[in-house]
Protein backbone atom coordinates (compact mmCIF):
# COMPACT_ATOMS: atom_id res chain seq x y z
CA UNK A 1 0.00 0.00 0.00
CA UNK A 2 1.42 3.16 -0.74
CA UNK A 3 1.03 6.01 1.97
CA UNK A 4 -1.88 8.42 1.40
CA UNK A 5 -3.33 11.44 3.55
CA UNK A 6 -6.51 10.32 4.67
CA UNK A 7 -9.91 12.03 3.02
CA UNK A 8 -11.03 15.01 5.79
CA UNK A 9 -14.12 13.10 6.01
CA UNK A 10 -12.43 10.09 6.88
CA UNK A 11 -9.89 12.00 9.50
CA UNK A 12 -12.80 13.64 11.15
CA UNK A 13 -14.39 10.50 11.54
CA UNK A 14 -11.12 9.09 13.38
CA UNK A 15 -10.79 12.34 15.47
CA UNK A 16 -14.50 12.25 16.71
CA UNK A 17 -13.90 8.74 18.27
CA UNK A 18 -11.27 11.18 20.56
CA UNK A 19 -13.13 13.58 22.03
CA UNK A 20 -16.70 11.59 22.08
CA UNK A 21 -16.40 8.54 23.15
CA UNK A 22 -19.97 8.12 24.14
CA UNK A 23 -23.33 10.26 24.63
CA UNK A 24 -22.45 11.83 28.31
CA UNK A 25 -18.89 13.44 26.37
CA UNK A 26 -21.20 14.74 23.76
CA UNK A 27 -23.15 16.67 26.44
CA UNK A 28 -19.91 17.51 28.68
CA UNK A 29 -18.63 19.38 25.92
CA UNK A 30 -22.09 21.26 24.61
CA UNK A 31 -22.61 21.78 28.43
CA UNK A 32 -19.16 23.67 28.90
CA UNK A 33 -19.66 25.56 25.36
CA UNK A 34 -22.17 26.72 27.18
CA UNK A 35 -20.73 28.08 29.95
CA UNK A 36 -17.54 29.43 28.30
CA UNK A 37 -20.44 31.58 26.55
CA UNK A 38 -21.46 33.00 30.10
CA UNK A 39 -24.78 31.24 30.14
CA UNK A 40 -27.07 31.79 33.83
CA UNK A 41 -29.48 28.81 32.64
CA UNK A 42 -28.77 25.65 30.95
CA UNK A 43 -30.99 23.11 29.67
CA UNK A 44 -30.56 19.43 28.81
CA UNK A 45 -32.27 16.70 26.92
CA UNK A 46 -31.54 13.35 25.83
CA UNK A 47 -33.65 10.60 24.93
CA UNK A 48 -32.69 6.78 24.46
CA UNK A 49 -29.48 7.61 26.71
CA UNK A 50 -28.56 10.27 24.31
CA UNK A 51 -28.47 7.85 21.24
CA UNK A 52 -31.72 9.02 20.23
CA UNK A 53 -31.33 12.96 20.52
CA UNK A 54 -29.00 15.01 23.21
CA UNK A 55 -30.40 18.82 23.35
CA UNK A 56 -28.54 21.80 25.19
CA UNK A 57 -30.06 24.77 25.11
CA UNK A 58 -28.64 27.90 27.01
CA UNK A 59 -28.67 31.69 27.30
CA UNK A 60 -25.29 32.39 26.56
CA UNK A 61 -23.95 34.59 24.20
CA UNK A 62 -24.77 33.06 21.18
CA UNK A 63 -22.46 33.38 18.14
CA UNK A 64 -22.65 35.57 15.26
CA UNK A 65 -24.22 35.00 12.30
CA UNK A 66 -21.43 34.95 10.09
CA UNK A 67 -19.57 32.71 12.27
CA UNK A 68 -21.98 29.81 12.99
CA UNK A 69 -20.18 27.27 10.14
CA UNK A 70 -17.10 28.77 11.09
CA UNK A 71 -17.89 27.03 14.51
CA UNK A 72 -18.16 23.25 12.91
CA UNK A 73 -14.79 23.36 11.45
CA UNK A 74 -11.97 21.30 13.20
CA UNK A 75 -9.42 23.54 15.19
CA UNK A 76 -11.73 26.55 15.08
CA UNK A 77 -12.30 28.31 18.21
CA UNK A 78 -12.75 31.79 19.90
CA UNK A 79 -10.97 30.90 22.96
CA UNK A 80 -7.22 31.06 21.69
CA UNK A 81 -5.38 32.82 19.32
CA UNK A 82 -1.64 31.75 20.22
CA UNK A 83 0.35 29.42 21.43
CA UNK A 84 1.09 31.16 24.47
CA UNK A 85 -2.28 30.93 25.55
CA UNK A 86 -2.33 27.27 25.88
CA UNK A 87 -0.66 27.05 29.10
CA UNK A 88 -2.88 29.82 30.98
CA UNK A 89 -6.14 28.72 30.27
CA UNK A 90 -8.82 30.49 31.34
CA UNK A 91 -12.10 28.67 29.36
CA UNK A 92 -13.62 24.66 29.55
CA UNK A 93 -13.00 24.06 26.15
CA UNK A 94 -9.74 25.98 23.98
CA UNK A 95 -9.19 22.90 21.19
CA UNK A 96 -11.93 23.59 18.53
CA UNK A 97 -12.65 20.27 18.28
CA UNK A 98 -16.17 19.54 19.95
CA UNK A 99 -18.30 20.92 17.66
CA UNK A 100 -16.24 19.25 14.31
CA UNK A 101 -16.44 15.90 16.05
CA UNK A 102 -20.09 15.64 17.21
CA UNK A 103 -20.92 16.74 13.40
CA UNK A 104 -18.93 14.47 12.28
CA UNK A 105 -20.55 11.70 14.25
CA UNK A 106 -24.28 12.58 14.03
CA UNK A 107 -26.91 15.14 12.17
CA UNK A 108 -26.65 18.45 14.28
CA UNK A 109 -29.01 21.16 14.18
CA UNK A 110 -27.29 24.70 15.94
CA UNK A 111 -30.11 27.61 16.21
CA UNK A 112 -28.43 31.07 17.29
CA UNK A 113 -28.68 34.35 17.81
CA UNK A 114 -26.38 37.28 20.22
CA UNK A 115 -28.18 39.79 21.64
CA UNK A 116 -27.18 42.23 19.45
CA UNK A 117 -28.74 40.02 16.09
CA UNK A 118 -31.97 40.93 14.70
CA UNK A 119 -33.03 37.30 14.41
CA UNK A 120 -31.40 34.26 14.78
CA UNK A 121 -29.64 31.80 12.70
CA UNK A 122 -30.30 27.92 12.37
CA UNK A 123 -28.10 25.77 10.29
CA UNK A 124 -27.97 22.02 9.58
CA UNK A 125 -25.03 19.49 9.45
CA UNK A 126 -25.10 16.30 7.82
CA UNK A 127 -21.49 14.43 8.11
CA UNK A 128 -20.09 17.38 9.27
CA UNK A 129 -21.36 19.61 6.25
CA UNK A 130 -24.01 22.00 6.53
CA UNK A 131 -26.74 21.50 4.83
CA UNK A 132 -28.88 24.01 4.91
CA UNK A 133 -28.98 27.40 6.93
CA UNK A 134 -31.52 30.05 7.23
CA UNK A 135 -32.62 32.81 9.32
CA UNK A 136 -35.40 31.74 12.11
CA UNK A 137 -37.16 32.79 15.47
CA UNK A 138 -35.57 32.38 18.64
CA UNK A 139 -34.44 34.78 21.88
CA UNK A 140 -30.67 35.44 22.29
CA UNK A 141 -28.61 32.30 23.46
CA UNK A 142 -27.80 28.74 21.42
CA UNK A 143 -29.11 25.76 21.22
CA UNK A 144 -27.67 22.22 20.17
CA UNK A 145 -29.47 19.55 18.60
CA UNK A 146 -27.53 15.89 18.31
CA UNK A 147 -29.74 13.21 16.21
CA UNK A 148 -29.24 9.64 15.74
CA UNK A 149 -25.56 9.67 17.26
CA UNK A 150 -22.74 7.56 16.29
CA UNK A 151 -24.74 6.06 13.17
CA UNK A 152 -22.04 7.32 11.07
CA UNK A 153 -19.94 5.15 13.39
CA UNK A 154 -21.23 1.65 13.53
CA UNK A 155 -18.14 0.11 15.53
CA UNK A 156 -18.19 2.63 18.04
CA UNK A 157 -22.35 1.96 18.74
CA UNK A 158 -21.52 -1.81 19.34
CA UNK A 159 -19.34 -0.66 22.65
CA UNK A 160 -22.26 0.74 23.92
CA UNK A 161 -23.98 -1.49 26.20
CA UNK A 162 -27.29 -0.01 27.24
CA UNK A 163 -29.50 3.22 27.11
CA UNK A 164 -30.28 2.84 30.60
CA UNK A 165 -26.04 3.07 31.48
CA UNK A 166 -25.86 5.83 29.04
CA UNK A 167 -28.36 8.04 30.71
CA UNK A 168 -27.10 7.26 34.28
CA UNK A 169 -23.70 8.80 32.83
CA UNK A 170 -25.12 11.98 31.40
CA UNK A 171 -26.59 12.41 34.83
CA UNK A 172 -23.12 12.25 36.04
CA UNK A 173 -21.46 14.26 33.93
CA UNK A 174 -24.59 17.18 34.38
CA UNK A 175 -24.22 16.67 38.44
CA UNK A 176 -21.02 17.35 38.28
CA UNK A 177 -20.94 19.97 35.89
CA UNK A 178 -23.88 21.40 38.02
CA UNK A 179 -22.12 21.56 41.65
CA UNK A 180 -18.97 22.69 39.49
CA UNK A 181 -21.31 26.21 38.22
CA UNK A 182 -23.84 27.18 41.36
CA UNK A 183 -24.58 30.50 40.17
CA UNK A 184 -25.94 28.26 36.85
CA UNK A 185 -29.19 27.39 37.19
CA UNK A 186 -29.21 23.63 35.62
CA UNK A 187 -32.19 20.87 34.06
CA UNK A 188 -31.90 17.39 32.96
CA UNK A 189 -34.87 15.52 31.81
CA UNK A 190 -34.07 12.82 30.20
CA UNK A 191 -36.95 10.71 28.28
CA UNK A 192 -38.70 13.56 29.50
CA UNK A 193 -38.44 13.05 33.35
CA UNK A 194 -36.91 15.25 35.12
CA UNK A 195 -33.60 14.10 36.67
CA UNK A 196 -31.89 17.26 38.27
CA UNK A 197 -32.87 20.75 38.96
CA UNK A 198 -30.50 23.60 40.64
CA UNK A 199 -31.48 26.91 41.47
CA UNK A 200 -28.53 28.87 40.24
CA UNK A 201 -28.68 30.91 43.31
CA UNK A 202 -25.00 30.42 44.01
CA UNK A 203 -24.87 28.38 47.09
CA UNK A 204 -22.97 25.53 46.59
CA UNK A 205 -24.24 23.64 49.36
CA UNK A 206 -27.74 24.04 47.51
CA UNK A 207 -25.91 22.47 44.12
CA UNK A 208 -24.68 20.04 46.11
CA UNK A 209 -28.19 19.02 47.46
CA UNK A 210 -29.84 19.05 44.03
CA UNK A 211 -27.33 15.97 43.36
CA UNK A 212 -27.09 14.11 47.20
CA UNK A 213 -30.39 14.90 48.60
CA UNK A 214 -31.24 17.66 51.28
CA UNK A 215 -30.54 15.58 53.97
CA UNK A 216 -26.99 14.01 52.94
CA UNK A 217 -26.12 18.09 51.82
CA UNK A 218 -27.05 19.58 55.18
CA UNK A 219 -24.89 17.77 57.69
CA UNK A 220 -22.07 17.57 55.07
CA UNK A 221 -18.86 19.71 57.01
CA UNK A 222 -18.27 22.79 55.44
CA UNK A 223 -14.21 22.94 53.75
CA UNK A 224 -12.48 26.15 53.06
CA UNK A 225 -8.34 26.61 53.83
CA UNK A 226 -6.63 29.55 51.94
CA UNK A 227 -3.20 28.73 54.02
CA UNK A 228 -2.25 25.85 52.14
CA UNK A 229 -0.03 26.12 49.01
CA UNK A 230 -3.13 26.10 46.78
CA UNK A 231 -7.19 27.24 48.01
CA UNK A 232 -9.24 24.45 48.65
CA UNK A 233 -12.81 24.61 49.63
CA UNK A 234 -15.95 22.31 49.23
CA UNK A 235 -18.56 20.14 51.28
CA UNK A 236 -17.45 16.93 52.68
CA UNK A 237 -19.58 13.93 53.96
CA UNK A 238 -19.00 13.29 57.76
CA UNK A 239 -17.72 9.79 58.90
CA UNK A 240 -21.05 8.79 59.20
CA UNK A 241 -22.26 9.91 55.61
CA UNK A 242 -20.34 6.79 54.03
CA UNK A 243 -19.95 4.65 50.91
CA UNK A 244 -18.79 1.30 49.82
CA UNK A 245 -17.41 2.78 46.79
CA UNK A 246 -15.32 6.13 45.66
CA UNK A 247 -18.56 7.11 43.70
CA UNK A 248 -19.42 9.67 45.86
CA UNK A 249 -15.67 12.04 46.14
CA UNK A 250 -16.12 14.83 43.11
CA UNK A 251 -12.95 16.26 42.46
CA UNK A 252 -12.69 19.64 40.59
CA UNK A 253 -9.67 21.78 39.47
CA UNK A 254 -10.16 24.98 38.30
CA UNK A 255 -14.12 24.25 38.25
CA UNK A 256 -13.25 21.58 35.96
CA UNK A 257 -14.22 17.61 37.21
CA UNK A 258 -11.56 15.74 36.85
CA UNK A 259 -9.90 12.53 37.68
CA UNK A 260 -6.55 13.12 39.75
CA UNK A 261 -5.37 10.30 41.47
CA UNK A 262 -3.43 12.03 44.00
CA UNK A 263 -5.87 14.48 44.78
CA UNK A 264 -8.29 11.92 45.35
CA UNK A 265 -6.07 9.87 47.67
CA UNK A 266 -5.34 13.28 49.93
CA UNK A 267 -9.75 13.14 50.33
CA UNK A 268 -9.39 9.65 51.56
CA UNK A 269 -6.26 10.74 53.96
CA UNK A 270 -8.09 13.33 55.18
CA UNK A 271 -10.59 10.68 56.83
CA UNK A 272 -8.07 8.22 57.93
CA UNK A 273 -9.01 6.63 61.31
CA UNK A 274 -12.75 7.74 61.06
CA UNK A 275 -13.74 5.10 58.46
CA UNK A 276 -13.86 1.30 58.49
CA UNK A 277 -11.66 -0.06 55.84
CA UNK A 278 -13.10 -0.61 52.81
CA UNK A 279 -15.51 2.70 53.03
CA UNK A 280 -15.07 6.07 51.14
CA UNK A 281 -16.57 9.46 51.95
CA UNK A 282 -18.39 11.60 50.18
CA UNK A 283 -16.63 14.98 48.71
CA UNK A 284 -16.88 17.65 46.84
CA UNK A 285 -13.90 19.45 46.34
CA UNK A 286 -12.71 21.87 45.01
CA UNK A 287 -8.82 22.85 44.33
CA UNK A 288 -7.98 26.01 42.47
CA UNK A 289 -3.81 26.07 40.89
CA UNK A 290 -2.48 29.10 39.04
CA UNK A 291 -3.02 28.16 35.22
CA UNK A 292 0.56 28.10 34.58
CA UNK A 293 0.89 25.09 37.15
CA UNK A 294 -1.84 22.62 35.44
CA UNK A 295 -2.02 21.28 32.50
CA UNK A 296 -5.32 20.19 30.91
CA UNK A 297 -3.79 19.23 27.73
CA UNK A 298 -3.32 15.67 28.38
CA UNK A 299 -6.26 13.92 27.02
CA UNK A 300 -8.70 15.07 24.32
CA UNK A 301 -11.93 14.50 26.59
CA UNK A 302 -9.93 16.79 29.50
CA UNK A 303 -10.98 14.74 31.95
CA UNK A 304 -7.06 14.15 33.12
CA UNK A 305 -5.23 16.92 33.97
CA UNK A 306 -1.25 17.21 35.02
CA UNK A 307 -0.29 18.95 38.04
CA UNK A 308 3.52 20.54 38.39
CA UNK A 309 3.33 20.90 41.89
CA UNK A 310 1.42 17.38 42.57
CA UNK A 311 2.93 17.13 46.14
CA UNK A 312 1.67 20.74 47.20
CA UNK A 313 -2.01 19.77 45.84
CA UNK A 314 -2.26 16.61 47.86
CA UNK A 315 -1.27 18.29 51.26
CA UNK A 316 -3.10 21.33 50.55
CA UNK A 317 -6.56 19.23 49.93
CA UNK A 318 -5.24 16.25 52.90
CA UNK A 319 -4.81 19.28 55.48
CA UNK A 320 -8.00 21.67 54.33
CA UNK A 321 -9.91 18.68 54.73
CA UNK A 322 -8.92 16.92 57.49
CA UNK A 323 -8.76 20.33 59.33
CA UNK A 324 -13.20 20.98 58.47
CA UNK A 325 -13.48 17.29 59.57
CA UNK A 326 -11.44 18.20 63.34
CA UNK A 327 -13.56 21.34 63.60
CA UNK A 328 -16.66 19.69 62.83
CA UNK A 329 -16.05 16.66 65.21
CA UNK A 330 -18.12 16.73 68.16
CA UNK A 331 -15.00 16.66 70.83
CA UNK A 332 -12.71 18.21 68.31
CA UNK A 333 -11.18 20.04 70.55
CA UNK A 334 -9.53 17.53 72.47
CA UNK A 335 -5.96 18.45 70.66
CA UNK A 336 -4.27 15.42 69.72
CA UNK A 337 -7.23 13.69 69.70
CA UNK A 338 -7.23 12.28 66.13
CA UNK A 339 -3.77 14.63 65.06
CA UNK A 340 -1.99 12.94 63.03
CA UNK A 341 1.20 14.48 64.75
CA UNK A 342 0.20 11.88 67.10
CA UNK A 343 3.40 9.47 67.35
CA UNK A 344 2.76 6.61 65.18
CA UNK A 345 3.56 3.51 67.74
CA UNK A 346 3.02 4.30 71.12
CA UNK A 347 2.69 2.09 73.28
CA UNK A 348 -0.66 1.35 75.03
CA UNK A 349 -2.49 2.84 78.37
CA UNK A 350 -0.83 1.37 80.96
CA UNK A 351 -3.88 1.65 82.73
CA UNK A 352 -6.36 0.19 79.69
CA UNK A 353 -5.60 -3.31 80.37
CA UNK A 354 -6.17 -2.97 84.45
CA UNK A 355 -9.13 -0.57 84.02
CA UNK A 356 -10.63 -2.52 81.49
CA UNK A 357 -10.40 -5.98 83.33
CA UNK A 358 -12.29 -4.34 86.29
CA UNK A 359 -15.11 -3.91 83.71
CA UNK A 360 -14.62 -7.65 82.47
CA UNK A 361 -14.22 -9.20 86.45
CA UNK A 362 -17.26 -7.80 87.41
CA UNK A 363 -19.26 -8.99 84.50
CA UNK A 364 -18.32 -12.88 84.96
CA UNK A 365 -16.15 -14.16 87.32
CA UNK A 366 -13.63 -16.65 85.17
CA UNK A 367 -10.15 -16.34 85.54
CA UNK A 368 -8.41 -13.96 83.89
CA UNK A 369 -5.67 -14.63 81.33
CA UNK A 370 -2.37 -13.23 81.84
CA UNK A 371 -3.00 -10.19 80.25
CA UNK A 372 -1.27 -9.06 76.80
CA UNK A 373 2.09 -7.14 77.40
CA UNK A 374 1.63 -3.76 76.46
CA UNK A 375 3.17 -4.50 72.77
CA UNK A 376 4.45 -2.29 70.26
CA UNK A 377 1.54 -1.67 68.20
CA UNK A 378 1.98 -3.07 64.69
CA UNK A 379 -1.00 -1.28 63.56
CA UNK A 380 0.15 2.17 63.32
CA UNK A 381 -2.17 4.83 65.22
CA UNK A 382 -4.42 2.34 66.48
CA UNK A 383 -3.52 3.46 70.55
CA UNK A 384 -2.53 6.80 71.52
CA UNK A 385 -0.33 7.85 74.80
CA UNK A 386 -2.45 8.01 78.10
CA UNK A 387 -3.33 11.68 78.16
CA UNK A 388 -3.86 12.82 75.26
CA UNK A 389 -7.55 12.42 74.88
CA UNK A 390 -9.89 14.39 77.22
CA UNK A 391 -11.96 11.66 77.22
CA UNK A 392 -9.48 10.22 79.91
CA UNK A 393 -10.09 13.49 82.23
CA UNK A 394 -14.02 12.11 82.53
CA UNK A 395 -15.66 11.82 86.00
CA UNK A 396 -18.57 9.76 85.38
CA UNK A 397 -21.67 10.55 86.83
CA UNK A 398 -24.12 8.07 86.05
CA UNK A 399 -25.97 6.36 83.52
CA UNK A 400 -29.26 7.91 81.58
CA UNK A 401 -31.97 4.99 80.22
CA UNK A 402 -29.54 2.06 81.00
CA UNK A 403 -27.89 3.48 78.27
CA UNK A 404 -26.06 6.44 78.18
CA UNK A 405 -23.65 7.23 79.91
CA UNK A 406 -23.46 10.61 81.52
CA UNK A 407 -19.76 12.46 82.62
CA UNK A 408 -18.02 15.98 83.54
CA UNK A 409 -15.44 16.30 81.18
CA UNK A 410 -13.63 19.02 79.94
CA UNK A 411 -15.43 22.45 78.64
CA UNK A 412 -18.94 20.50 78.78
CA UNK A 413 -21.07 17.37 79.64
CA UNK A 414 -20.09 14.09 77.70
CA UNK A 415 -22.97 11.41 76.83
CA UNK A 416 -21.61 7.73 75.98
CA UNK A 417 -23.24 5.36 74.07
CA UNK A 418 -22.46 2.45 76.42
CA UNK A 419 -22.74 -0.38 73.55
CA UNK A 420 -21.40 1.72 70.98
CA UNK A 421 -18.49 3.10 72.74
CA UNK A 422 -17.53 -0.56 74.45
CA UNK A 423 -17.93 -2.09 71.06
CA UNK A 424 -16.16 0.39 69.73
CA UNK A 425 -12.84 -0.40 72.17
CA UNK A 426 -13.21 -4.05 71.99
CA UNK A 427 -12.82 -3.73 68.32
CA UNK A 428 -9.71 -1.71 68.39
CA UNK A 429 -8.40 -4.59 71.10
CA UNK A 430 -9.04 -7.31 68.64
CA UNK A 431 -7.03 -5.53 65.47
CA UNK A 432 -4.17 -5.12 68.04
CA UNK A 433 -4.36 -8.20 68.88
CA UNK A 434 -4.73 -9.62 65.20
CA UNK A 435 -1.67 -7.70 64.53
CA UNK A 436 0.38 -9.53 66.62
CA UNK A 437 -0.84 -12.52 66.25
CA UNK A 438 -1.51 -12.58 69.96
CA UNK A 439 -5.26 -13.27 70.76
CA UNK A 440 -6.57 -13.60 74.27
CA UNK A 441 -8.01 -17.24 74.02
CA UNK A 442 -11.01 -18.64 76.76
CA UNK A 443 -10.86 -22.70 75.81
CA UNK A 444 -13.91 -24.20 75.99
CA UNK A 445 -14.48 -26.74 79.02
CA UNK A 446 -16.34 -28.95 76.27
CA UNK A 447 -15.96 -28.81 72.74
CA UNK A 448 -19.31 -27.21 70.87
CA UNK A 449 -20.48 -28.95 67.93
CA UNK A 450 -22.29 -27.12 65.48
CA UNK A 451 -23.96 -27.59 62.03
CA UNK A 452 -23.07 -25.63 58.71
CA UNK A 453 -24.37 -24.88 55.76
CA UNK A 454 -22.61 -26.01 52.41
CA UNK A 455 -21.89 -22.35 52.14
CA UNK A 456 -20.55 -22.02 55.47
CA UNK A 457 -18.33 -24.96 54.86
CA UNK A 458 -16.89 -23.51 52.07
CA UNK A 459 -16.05 -20.53 53.82
CA UNK A 460 -14.31 -22.13 56.38
CA UNK A 461 -11.17 -22.94 53.99
CA UNK A 462 -10.04 -19.63 54.24
CA UNK A 463 -12.13 -18.50 57.32
CA UNK A 464 -10.57 -20.65 59.73
CA UNK A 465 -7.40 -18.77 59.79
CA UNK A 466 -8.67 -15.96 60.48
CA UNK A 467 -11.31 -17.09 63.13
CA UNK A 468 -8.13 -18.31 64.78
CA UNK A 469 -6.06 -15.11 65.08
CA UNK A 470 -8.80 -13.79 66.76
CA UNK A 471 -9.08 -17.17 69.44
CA UNK A 472 -12.17 -18.68 68.00
CA UNK A 473 -10.86 -22.09 67.39
CA UNK A 474 -12.78 -24.01 65.54
CA UNK A 475 -12.40 -27.85 63.91
CA UNK A 476 -14.30 -29.66 61.13
CA UNK A 477 -15.91 -32.85 62.07
CA UNK A 478 -17.89 -34.64 59.81
CA UNK A 479 -19.12 -33.35 56.28
CA UNK A 480 -21.27 -30.56 57.64
CA UNK A 481 -20.44 -30.18 61.46
CA UNK A 482 -18.04 -27.93 63.49
CA UNK A 483 -16.37 -28.28 66.81
CA UNK A 484 -15.77 -24.40 68.58
CA UNK A 485 -12.97 -25.58 71.12
CA UNK A 486 -12.45 -21.69 72.04
CA UNK A 487 -13.37 -18.30 72.12
CA UNK A 488 -11.76 -14.60 72.75
CA UNK A 489 -11.74 -14.16 76.31
CA UNK A 490 -14.15 -10.85 75.52
CA UNK A 491 -16.69 -13.39 73.52
CA UNK A 492 -16.65 -15.94 76.54
CA UNK A 493 -20.55 -15.41 77.53
CA UNK A 494 -21.59 -15.09 73.54
CA UNK A 495 -23.15 -17.55 71.75
CA UNK A 496 -20.28 -18.97 70.03
CA UNK A 497 -22.38 -21.07 67.25
CA UNK A 498 -24.30 -17.72 66.55
CA UNK A 499 -20.73 -15.98 66.34
CA UNK A 500 -19.08 -18.67 63.84
CA UNK A 501 -21.93 -18.59 62.11
CA UNK A 502 -22.32 -14.92 61.61
CA UNK A 503 -18.24 -14.75 60.50
CA UNK A 504 -18.72 -17.62 58.15
CA UNK A 505 -21.94 -16.12 56.68
CA UNK A 506 -20.03 -13.03 56.02
CA UNK A 507 -17.15 -14.71 54.36
CA UNK A 508 -19.37 -16.24 51.99
CA UNK A 509 -20.76 -12.86 50.95
CA UNK A 510 -18.10 -11.01 50.90
CA UNK A 511 -15.36 -13.69 48.91
CA UNK A 512 -11.70 -13.31 49.70
CA UNK A 513 -10.43 -10.03 50.35
CA UNK A 514 -8.24 -8.36 52.53
CA UNK A 515 -10.47 -6.95 54.81
CA UNK A 516 -11.92 -10.11 56.32
CA UNK A 517 -10.67 -9.78 59.53
CA UNK A 518 -12.27 -6.37 59.84
CA UNK A 519 -15.43 -7.34 59.64
CA UNK A 520 -14.90 -10.49 61.83
CA UNK A 521 -13.73 -8.31 64.81
CA UNK A 522 -16.86 -6.04 64.10
CA UNK A 523 -18.82 -8.60 64.66
CA UNK A 524 -17.20 -10.47 67.32
CA UNK A 525 -17.31 -6.75 68.94
CA UNK A 526 -20.63 -5.74 68.67
CA UNK A 527 -21.61 -9.28 70.01
CA UNK A 528 -19.58 -9.05 73.06
CA UNK A 529 -19.97 -5.72 74.22
CA UNK A 530 -22.30 -4.19 76.62
CA UNK A 531 -26.29 -4.07 75.39
CA UNK A 532 -28.23 -0.95 75.46
CA UNK A 533 -30.39 -1.38 78.50
CA UNK A 534 -27.78 -3.25 80.89
CA UNK A 535 -27.88 -1.44 84.38
CA UNK A 536 -23.99 -0.50 85.00
CA UNK A 537 -22.20 -0.19 87.84
CA UNK A 538 -20.09 3.45 88.36
CA UNK A 539 -16.92 1.30 88.53
CA UNK A 540 -17.56 -0.22 85.55
CA UNK A 541 -18.92 3.08 83.40
CA UNK A 542 -15.43 4.65 84.74
CA UNK A 543 -13.80 1.86 83.25
CA UNK A 544 -15.50 2.09 80.08
CA UNK A 545 -14.64 5.51 79.88
CA UNK A 546 -10.97 5.17 80.14
CA UNK A 547 -10.79 2.60 78.07
CA UNK A 548 -12.59 4.24 75.34
CA UNK A 549 -9.94 7.33 76.07
CA UNK A 550 -7.01 5.58 75.21
CA UNK A 551 -8.38 4.68 71.76
CA UNK A 552 -7.44 6.60 68.81
CA UNK A 553 -10.74 6.65 67.33
CA UNK A 554 -13.22 6.65 70.05
CA UNK A 555 -16.00 8.78 68.42
CA UNK A 556 -17.12 5.92 66.17
CA UNK A 557 -17.93 2.87 66.66
CA UNK A 558 -17.00 -0.14 64.29
CA UNK A 559 -20.27 0.76 62.41
CA UNK A 560 -19.40 4.60 62.02
CA UNK A 561 -22.30 5.73 64.91
CA UNK A 562 -20.57 8.15 67.12
CA UNK A 563 -19.78 6.58 70.82
CA UNK A 564 -19.83 9.96 72.40
CA UNK A 565 -21.30 13.34 72.21
CA UNK A 566 -20.32 16.37 74.08
CA UNK A 567 -22.74 19.04 74.87
CA UNK A 568 -20.43 21.89 75.54
CA UNK A 569 -20.66 24.78 78.86
CA UNK A 570 -21.46 27.40 76.57
CA UNK A 571 -24.65 25.29 74.67
CA UNK A 572 -25.86 24.44 78.26
CA UNK A 573 -25.37 28.36 79.45
CA UNK A 574 -27.56 29.16 76.39
CA UNK A 575 -29.91 26.84 76.62
CA UNK A 576 -29.84 28.40 80.60
CA UNK A 577 -30.04 31.99 79.40
CA UNK A 578 -26.72 32.55 81.17
CA UNK A 579 -25.04 33.49 77.87
P1 LIG B 1 -13.96 25.13 21.76
O1 LIG B 1 -15.00 25.12 22.80
O2 LIG B 1 -12.78 24.30 22.13
O3 LIG B 1 -13.59 26.52 21.34
P2 LIG B 1 -15.98 23.95 20.11
O4 LIG B 1 -15.89 23.13 18.90
O5 LIG B 1 -16.60 23.35 21.30
O6 LIG B 1 -14.52 24.42 20.46
O7 LIG B 1 -16.72 25.29 19.76
C1 LIG B 1 -16.22 26.12 18.71
C2 LIG B 1 -16.61 27.56 18.90
O8 LIG B 1 -18.01 27.71 18.74
C3 LIG B 1 -16.32 28.08 20.29
O9 LIG B 1 -14.99 28.55 20.40
C4 LIG B 1 -17.36 29.21 20.42
O10 LIG B 1 -16.87 30.39 19.86
C5 LIG B 1 -18.51 28.71 19.59
N1 LIG B 1 -19.59 28.12 20.41
C6 LIG B 1 -19.84 26.81 20.57
N2 LIG B 1 -20.91 26.60 21.36
C7 LIG B 1 -21.35 27.83 21.74
C8 LIG B 1 -22.44 28.30 22.57
N3 LIG B 1 -23.28 27.46 23.20
N4 LIG B 1 -22.59 29.65 22.70
C9 LIG B 1 -21.75 30.50 22.08
N5 LIG B 1 -20.72 30.11 21.30
C10 LIG B 1 -20.51 28.81 21.11
MG1 LIG C 1 -16.05 23.48 23.33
Amino acid sequence: MTIRVLPAGVAARIAAGEVIERPASVVKELIENSLDAGARVIGVETRHGGLASIRVTDDGCGIPENEVPLAFERHATSKLAAVEDLTNIGTLGFRGEALASIAAAASVRLTTRTAAAESATTVELEGGQVVRQSAAGAGPGTTIEVEALFSTIPARLKFIRSASAETARVRQTVDHLAMAHPHVQFTLKTDGRVQLATSGNGSQRDAVAAVHGAELAQAMIEVGSWTGAYPVWGLVGTPEQNRANRTGISLFVNSRWVQHRAVGVAVEEAYRGLLMEGRFPIAVVFLDVPPGEVDVNVHPNKREVRLSHEGDAFSSVQRAVREALLAASPIAEGEGLLSQSAPAAPPLAPSFEMTFASLEREQAPLPEPAPVAPEADAHAGLALPPGASPLSRLRVLGQVANTYIVADGPDGMYLIDQHSAHESVLYYRLLRQWANSAPEVQPMLEPLPMSLTPQQMDALGEGRAVLERFGLLVEPFGDDTLLVRAVPVMARRVDAAKLVAEALDDFAAKGRGADTHLSAAASIACHSAVRAGQTLELQEMTALGEALASELTPQHCPHGRPTVIRVSKDVLGRQFGRL
